[in-house]
């Protein structure tokens, strides 16, 4: 259908060499997009562009550390080099330094805040004018339950999240008059590297999400693909600055 059809578009996708990231990039690249997957790990970013060339998508692999303005800076303009031009950033890339708050240190707490939100920051900054010369343009950002929800051992991770949401919301009031809408996704608890180390080691946390989720599963990175596809497309050229949950309805079960 045309109103989701994202050909002809250029997506990069922070973190998109695997998990949430992956499960976006490639819903954007069934829908016709060009993607740029863009991680710290080469190896990861060479496996995940293959997958999206096997699904007939043009593909290309930019190594990047979010936490560094200039690698931020230097992503976007290789997207818009290589592909011509810049209409998506999926903000994906993220980290959690799971502690107690009073075990924080300054270092963990920087780390967490500049990879999750500074760096989103950083990657819609430098993308902006190139969006503008587009005629317009979508960001996504990826938020968490966290930036709902309170948990002890995630301050940073919290802060951040919670931060995620409150940058898209003023992005969306400033960028609306380029007609650039920005808005975030929440993700539930999600089968990926992040969580799958948590799920086995926190006793009772599988158990807990199952029994908090009204649908009765961990989600998957596939379920991203959809709500991706929207938000990235001119389905949702009215809809800015909304934070939506992907979560299975954990959000609203009391
Ligand atoms: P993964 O660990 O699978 O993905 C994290 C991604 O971020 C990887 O692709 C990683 O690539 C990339 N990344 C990390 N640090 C940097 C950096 N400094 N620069 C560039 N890329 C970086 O986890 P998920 O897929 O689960 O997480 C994706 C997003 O979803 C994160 O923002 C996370 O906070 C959020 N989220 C996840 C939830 C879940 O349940 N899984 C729940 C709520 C939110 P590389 O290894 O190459 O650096």
């Amino acid at each position: 259908m045309k109103l989701f059809d994202l050909t002809g578009r250029v997506a990069i996708v922070t973190g998109g060499n695997g998990g949430i990231g992956l499960g976006l990039a490639t819903g954007m690249a069934q829908a016709g997009a060009a993607v740029v997957v863009a991680g710290r790990d080469g190896k990861k970013n060479a496996e995940a562009v293959k997958k999206l060339e096997g699904l007939g998508a043009k593909a290309i692999a930019a190594t990047v550390d979010v936490a560094d303005e200039a690698s931020c800076r230097a992503l976007v303009d290789t997207a818009a080099s290589r592909l011509g031009r810049v209409d998506i950033l999926v903000n994906n890339a993220g980290i959690a330094i799971r502690k107690a708050p009073e075990a924080y240190t300054l270092d963990d707490w920087r780390k967490v805040i500049d990879i999750n939100l500074t760096g989103a920051f950083l990657c819609a900054q430098a993308a902006y004018p190139h969006m503008v010369k587009a005629g317009g343009g979508k960001i996504i950002n990826i938020g968490s339950m966290l930036s709902i929800f309170g948990m002890p051992h995630a301050v940073a991770y919290g802060a951040s999240k919670g931060g995620i949401v409150q940058m898209s919301r003023s992005l969306a009031t400033a960028w609306a008059k380029d007609n650039i809408q920005v808005n975030a996704l929440l993700p539930g608890w999600i089968n990926s590297d992040l969580t799958r180390s948590a799920r086995v080691e926190v006793e009772g946390l599988n158990e807990r999400v199952l029994a908090r989720t009204p649908t009765k599963r961990w989600g998957e990175p596939e379920d991203f693909a959809g709500v991706g596809v929207f938000l990235a497309s001119t389905a949702s050229d009215f809809i800015t600055g909304v934070a939506i949950p992907v979560d299975g309805g954990f959000s609203i079960q009391g």
